[in-house]
This record gives structure tokens, sequence and C-alpha cells, in this order.
């Protein structure tokens, strides 16, 4: 399982996702994550003076890659000015829990954590500035997700640059963007924080292992990339669909062709009874206005369309 930072507010919460030994879908980026890699990549180019890769962002039409360019200059000028110290972009880093100590990752390939050992939890910091009294960490982020979701994000990232540059106190930066303009959210973790920090990550990590489902809001509210195929949300829908769970087998593989037709009638079951909660979801929103969502968002009616829209006045 792909388990890295911007994980960790799920893996506090439930390990079973992060098992080594379950398989897990493949990952399937949508154009919100599409337009965020682009703006990073050209944020990094402001820094660098590094030409982004075209492939970064050439899925955006020409009004997306505009407006990916001014969200990206302006990430880059607030950072410019209001950030100082020596500066680390997208800095690669992993934290060992056997013995608590952190490094900088070398392979020059974003996002590739291959060299990390089986005791290690990796991260890439968007943003690392080191002063003499602090070391402050900074995460660029372009959708409408409430900022508070990022939280133990930075603070992992926070607790593996206090390690890594000796440092006690931490800074840390969730640095929103929309339309050309930054939102800064910002906290300061001491050394009692950094210290129970890393117990809490510590204790979530020895508990992959072996860990059952643990269902709640972050099912869906923090995106589990195990979502749609572990046991906990399969049950649910066995419930819904009067499918007998263990007729359904709880991976992503598909082992035989007997096999492959119980699952295509799941889908088939699925889409039905998808299309009835969905008009019944609508119908309640045209009765009470909306619904407020796990993830912070308000699943309400826009411009004649039902869709997730972030809550009034944020
Ligand atoms: S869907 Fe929920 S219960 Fe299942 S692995 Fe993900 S977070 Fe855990």
């Amino acid at each position: 399982m792909d388990a890295s930072a911007s994980r960790v507010n799920l893996l506090l919460k439930c390990g079973y996702w992060a098992r080594k030994d379950i398989l897990a879908p493949p990952n399937d980026s949508g154009p919100g994550a599409t337009y965020g890699v682009a703006v990073h990549a050209l944020t990094e180019q402001h820094g660098t003076e590094v030409s982004p890769n075209p492939e970064t962002y050439m899925q955006l039409d020409d009004l997306e890659l505009a407006r990916a360019k001014v969200d990206a200059w302006s990430l880059f000028q607030w950072h410019s000015t209001h950030v100082g110290g020596d500066k680390h972009h997208e800095q690669k880093v992993a934290f060992n829990v056997n013995t608590r100590t952190a490094r900088i990752l070398t392979k020059p390939e974003p996002r590739d954590y291959s060299e990390c050992s089986p005791d290690e939890f990796p991260g890439t910091a968007d943003l690392v500035a080191v002063k003499p009294e602090a070391v402050c960490v900074l995460d660029y982020k372009t959708g409408h997700t409430p900022w508070e979701i990022y939280k133990p994000q930075l603070e992992f990232l926070g607790l593996c640059a206090a390690k890594i540059y000796n440092r006690s106190r931490v800074v840390c930066v969730v640095l929103k963007v929309s339309d050309g303009e930054c939102y800064p959210h910002h906290w300061t973790m001491e050394e009692e924080r950094l210290v129970e920090f890393e117990d809490q990550f510590v204790t979530a990590f020895n508990r992959v292992p072996g860990c059952e489902p643990t269902p709640g809001a972050h099912c869906t509210g923090l995106y589990c990339p195990m979502a749609g195929t572990c046991p906990a949300t399969l049950g649910k829908l066995s419930d819904e669909l009067g499918v007998p769970l263990d007729s359904i087998k709880t991976d992503a593989s598909i082992e035989n062709e007997e096999h492959a037709k119980r699952i295509y009638e799941l889908k088939l079951l699925m889409g039905k009874s998808k299309k009835v909660l969905e008009d019944s979801l609508k119908r309640y929103v045209d009765n009470n206005g909306g619904i407020t969502l796990p993830n912070g968002k308000v699943y309400t009616k826009q411009n004649g369309s039902y869709k997730e829209c972030r809550p009034v006045g944020s």
C-alpha cells in the first residue's frame, strides 16, 4: 500500500488499508489531483529555476493551465515574502519508528520512496525553511478540503524536520490557494507537542500489521484507498444490496472466471443501488437544502446540478 505523509490522518484512525498483506485497488487520481500536481510543479519552477516536466500539466486545458500559473505565482510570492531561512523545496523525508530518527531521502524522482526500509514511513514537504530558532514546513493545497484535515500530515513532516535539523520548535503552514489568492493557516509545535505526536504516530504505525478495519466517517471523508474494497465497507454494501458478504472476495484481484462473473453481477447491482441512493439523496437535498459531509464539504444543488461544494463562508 502506498502509505506516506498525506495519509497520516487516515493512519491515526485506521491501519487496515496500510497492511502490506492487503491488496489495494489501483490509485485513480481525478482532475482535482491533476490540477494540484500542475500547480505544485509550476510553483517549484519559480523556486528553483527548473522547468517542470510538461507531462505534469499537459492534461489541463488552456483555461485551467492559465489558472494554475496564476495560483503557482501566488504561492511563490507568498512564501518568498513571508518565509525566511534556508529553503529546501520538495524535500523527501522518512521517519524510522524503531530508532525514532528521521532522514532526508536521496532518490531524485518525486514521490519515489523505494529506498525506505520497512521501519520507515516517508513523506514530502513542499517547502522546508530552516531558521536558527525553528524549522518551518509548508504544504500547498489547491482544493476546498478544510485545512484542519491536513494537520496530521504537516505535523508528521514537522516532526521529521525537527529531527533532521535538530530544532525543538516547528511552524506548520497549510497554504491554500484559490483564484490567485493565498489563504495561510499556521500553528506552532513546541517540544511537548512534538513528543506527543511522535508517540501517537509510532502507536498507529505499530498497530498496522494485523489491524482490522476501523470504519467511520474517515472512510470517505479522508479518501481511504480501500473504501471500495475493504470488508467494513463491503459489509455495508452487502446489507444494502442483499448480497451475502461471504460471496464477495474482499480484495481487488479477480482469480478466475467464476469470481469475475460474481464481481460483474455485483457491479450491476451496485449501479442500480447507486441510482436509487442518488435519487433519495437529491430528494433529501430538495427538502432540506444540503448535507454536511465527513470531508467538510456540503452536498447541495447549485446551478441546477447536485454536487459537493465548499461550505458557505469558507
Ligand atoms: S474503508 Fe474505512 S475501515 Fe476500511 S480500510 Fe479504509 S478507513 Fe479502514
